[in-house]
């Protein structure tokens, strides 16, 4: 667990290399072996981790533990956790992350990572995204006057783009795979000499996403389900909620552990085939479901011990899956995008279905994706 606060004095360290360093906005990997790195706490500052009732609501009711100082903040809420009926009749809590600013959880990773490195003196800022961690990263720059450019594949959703654009970031295309996009960022902001916001690789991102685990710690009453159920693409969500509730077991606030259970899409599982839950090739293939379509996550280590550790898997979905998961979710009430679907899609395995109480997060807004799927269907006009 990384017990680090932020602040202006962190220190950055490799678990891979032992390599350590005073944290530098532009630095987003050990300089030493490339692996992903990590803050190391420093200071022997207290933390508090259970807020008081009356503290705000959504990420910065855990600024304390986070130890950020000067909070950008859209105004974030608690997202809900509602009860849902799953297909085998039973019923699972669904942590609804589209009502968030931007429409995705992606806001708790980005409101923290944005915040610190703000308070590092960054002006601007580049980052590659399907869609919705651009998104958020460009609207907490707009709130903290700070620069953006985001580099999206051109497979990305229009309306995700638009979105980015919005905010007024600037956003370059880039043709081929995600992996491509992200290489295309890191080299610009290596050129430009500015910080590279990657949610898949900075760990300001990752303390972020842990304030989820909080959240539903505290909705749950202090007791939390067997099983968490989660879209995985590049391992923020599945890795910031594994940390999440190794603070929370840390701090003695914790039974017993959930069971965390990633879901990926059939047509890039690479983190189920390294866990040999599902047979075929990893793949690289397109999927509806964009934003879990990471081939080589650079966490990938790190996620499969967090999936190990608490007796958890990863699943595959198919397309076909995904589509009627996200029919049946709207069909009762809740727009949701096909990547968001990948959890409810998994409700009829066995290994979420044998659960007594099961927690399924579901990511983004169906809003982002609708204009795209609208266009497949038509209303009855009349004159
Ligand atoms: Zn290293």
């Amino acid at each position: 667990v990384s017990n680090a606060r932020l602040g202006v004095t962190a220190t950055f360290g490799c678990p891979g290399c032992r390599w350590s360093g005073a944290a530098d906005p532009v630095c987003w990997r050990c300089p030493r072996c490339g692996e992903p790195i990590e803050f190391v706490d420093g200071g022997a500052a207290p933390r508090r981790l259970v807020p008081t009732p009356s503290e705000r609501s959504g990420v910065w009711r855990y600024a304390d533990w986070l130890g950020v100082e000067d909070p950008i903040s859209l105004g974030e809420a608690q997202s809900p956790l509602i009860t849902w009926p799953a297909p085998g009749g039973q019923e699972v809590l669904v942590k609804n992350e589209s009502v968030l600013p931007t429409g995705s959880f992606k806001d708790r990773g980005a409101a923290v990572l944005v915040s610190w490195l703000r308070a590092q003196g960054a002006a601007r800022v580049v980052v590659d995204s399907s869609g919705n961690a651009g998104a958020a990263t460009a609207a907490y720059c707009a709130r903290a006057g700070m620069g953006c450019e985001v580099f999206v594949p051109a497979y990305a959703s229009a309306a995700k783009v638009a979105q980015a654009e919005a905010y007024g970031a600037t956003v370059v295309r880039v043709t081929g795979t995600r992996a491509d996009t992200a290489r295309a960022a890191e080299r610009r902001a290596a050129a430009a000499d500015v910080p590279y916001a990657s949610h898949q690789w900075h760990p300001a991102f990752l303390l972020g996403v842990e304030t989820i685990a909080f959240e539903l710690w505290e909705q749950c009453r202090r007791t939390l389900p067997d099983v968490i159920v989660m879209p995985l693409g590049s391992g923020s969500l599945v890795l910031g909620m594994a940390r999440g509730l190794a603070a929370l077991a840390h701090a003695g606030l914790l039974g017993a552990m959930p069971r965390l259970i990633g879901v990926q899409s059939d047509r890039c599982m690479p983190i189920a085939c390294l866990l040999g839950a599902q047979a075929g090739r990893a793949g690289s293939d397109r999927s509806i479901a964009e934003g879990v379509q990471i081939a080589d996550p650079p966490r990938k280590r790190q996620i499969v011990a967090a999936l190990r550790a608490g007796g958890g898997t990863a699943l595959a979905v198919g397309d076909d899956e995904i589509r009627a998961a996200q029919r049946r979710a709207a069909a009762l009430g809740l727009l949701i995008e096909p990547t968001a679907a990948v959890g409810l899609a998994a409700m009829v395995r066995e290994e979420v279905a044998s659960a007594s109480r099961a927690v399924v997060v579901v990511t983004g807004s169906g809003l982002k994706t609708l204009a795209g799927e609208s266009r497949r269907t038509s209303g009855r006009l009349v004159a």
